[in-house]
């Protein structure tokens, strides 16, 4: 399925909700987390609604991945942070929250709590 009514990510990538984009091409839309872990914390999407990623076809993987190594080296470019972390979370059991594959690009200092 492309694109669905009722998700909040699907409306982002329509515009129908704000959000500071990063990237916005053909296949992929990364922008800032609206509750950020720390500084540069953004997500990446496919522009195609899977739930998860047992959904995710898999030629959807690779753009995303891509687009998510082009987010992380810009914001290490930028905050220079001491790491960064790629994370994806599955079901509740995984605190997924929005059914909307997507990776958290999540910049990280010496010191942060990591157990998100
Ligand atoms: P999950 O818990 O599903 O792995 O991550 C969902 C993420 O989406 C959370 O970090 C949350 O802050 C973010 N989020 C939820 N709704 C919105 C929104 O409307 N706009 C933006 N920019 N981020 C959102
Ligand atoms: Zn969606």
């Amino acid at each position: 399925m492309a694109l669905i009514d009722g998700c909040i990510f699907c409306r982002i990538i329509r515009g129908e909700i704000p959000a500071f984009k990063l990237i916005d091409d053909e296949q992929v839309v990364a922008f800032m987390d609206i509750n950020p872990a720390n500084p540069g914390h953004a997500l990446v999407i496919p522009k195609f609604h899977a739930r998860d990623l047992y959904e995710m076809p898999d030629e959807w993987l690779a753009p995303v991945i891509a687009a998510a190594r082009r987010v992380a080296r810009a914001v290490t470019a930028t905050l220079d942070p001491d790491g960064l972390n790629l994370l994806q979370a599955n079901g509740p059991g995984a605190a997924q929250s929005v059914e909307h594959f997507h990776l958290h690009v999540l910049p990280r200092n010496l010191g942060d709590d990591l157990s998100l």
